[in-house]
């Protein structure tokens, strides 16, 4: 291999193995307290994290557009469960024929029910809940029988959810990682 393929093969390493990058502006829409929105953030960040996703987060108050703004997502933090939702449903994803989703909902009231059943933080719960529907966002509205994209958590996966257990799987890992590479509203 001469000098120049040698580079050229470096080059190709590092860039299969940078990060992508998911922007998701979060509009605190029923001042859900900041503090616990924040660990949540932070949560949802670390699941995204370890399939090699950075996310940038800013508000509905701060928001910068940036030049990859087609890979950006808007998430409302809601304090009460829209009414035609069906019970104890901790958030929603907005899908339409002929576009991209682009906008998902995070239901609080929903997230304290269940955390108050069980030995676990409302910003441990609300990370999930951000990761599963940005999940959505990604993958769409399929669900799978574990993990982050289950649809119903047990009390079993939410005390898997106190140690970081939950993630998204391999497959999962590589579409998500796949639609941010080519952009997601420029994906067929
Ligand atoms: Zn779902």
């Amino acid at each position: 291999m001469n000098a120049k393929a040698l580079v050229c093969a470096l080059l190709s390493v590092l860039i299969s193995s940078a990060a992508e990058r998911l922007e998701v502006v979060i509009c605190n829409t029923d001042h859900v307290p900041e503090s616990v929105l924040a660990s949540a953030e932070l949560n949802a960040g670390e699941i995204f994290r370890d399939i090699g996703v950075d996310v940038l987060w800013s508000s509905c108050t701060r928001w910068n557009a940036s030049p990859s703004a087609e890979r950006l997502f808007i998430l409302r933090i809601r304090s009460h469960t829209k009414p035609a939702s069906r019970s104890g449903v901790l958030g929603m994803t907005y899908f339409s024929s002929g576009a991209p989703p682009v906008y998902a909902d995070v239901y609080f009231d929903n997230v304290e029910n269940l955390v108050s059943a069980y030995d676990v933080g409302p910003a441990q719960v609300a990370g999930y809940a951000i990761a599963h529907e940005l999940g959505h966002l990604l993958l769409g509205p399929t669900h799978t029988g574990y993990g982050v994209m289950k649809a119903v958590w047990s009390g079993r996966d939410l005390r898997i959810m106190g140690h970081h257990g939950l993630t998204f799987d391999k497959a999962q890992r590589a579409s998500i990682r796949r639609q941010l590479q080519v952009g997601v509203r420029g994906s067929p």
